[in-house]
């Protein structure tokens, strides 16, 4: 259910969600805990029955990428689930949802043989530089590249670790210095204390760790 509109607002208001189930989220507060939301965004790592309860009881519009973690589902039912239902996944693609110029980039800094949602820095360039001509396209037309991009890692440098598993991917510090989109939300990172930081300004950017989850009024004007 993508968002209807096809020009850009100057605010939304959006649900981001990453790496970890979190009670407030998933119970009968939700609605609550999320009000007026007009999408969800979820950075990975995350079960897809969790983000089907939050679609179904917020009735809005699901953008996600996958985590590193991500593994196909076994239901009680029987059935195997491989992607959250009725989401939009965002990897690789350059879109336009509800006015919103919408990226994505799955996975994290390959770490062991499983190559599921894992790359190197040299596969992420060549995920990112072929996604260019889509970017310089949106300029074209719309004055801007992107508005929203959704990554599970973050960048090189930002709120990223040295460990195999964390290390942010330079081609995503590219990518947001050439194409400028106004918010980057990642996971991938937990947060285990209220010093760390979660929100950096890279030159136009908001680059926004959003684990477990935010409420985030977004501002376009
Ligand atoms: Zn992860």
């Amino acid at each position: 259910m993508p968002l209807l509109d096809t020009k850009r607002r100057d605010h939304y208001r959006l649900l981001a969600v990453s790496d970890k189930v979190e009670p407030r989220i998933y119970g009968p507060n939700l609605r609550l805990a999320a009000p007026n939301v007009d999408f969800i965004v979820s950075c990975g790592d995350l079960p897809y029955y969790y983000l089907d309860y939050i679609v179904s009881v917020l009735d809005r519009p699901l953008y996600y990428v996958h985590g590193n973690h991500d593994r196909p589902e076994h239901r009680a039912s029987g059935q195997v689930a491989y992607e959250p239902t009725g989401g939009v996944n965002l990897h690789h693609g350059v879109r336009l949802f509800g006015g919103l110029l919408m990226a994505g980039l799955e996975g994290s800094h390959r770490y062991n043989r499983n190559d599921s949602y894992q790359y190197t820095q040299g596969g992420m360039w060549s995920l990112v530089l072929r996604m260019c001509p889509a970017l310089i396209r949106n300029q074209l037309l719309y004055g801007r590249g992107l508005d929203i991009l959704v990554t599970h890692s973050p960048p090189f440098g930002i709120h990223d670790a040295t460990d195999q598993p964390h290390i942010g991917f330079r081609a995503f510090n590219f990518l947001i210095r050439q194409f400028k989109p106004r918010y980057v939300f990642h996971g991938h990172q937990h947060i285990y204390s209220q010093l760390e930081t979660t929100r950096t300004q890279y030159e136009a950017t908001a680059i926004v760790n959003v684990y477990p989850f935010r409420i985030l009024d977004l501002d376009f004007s």
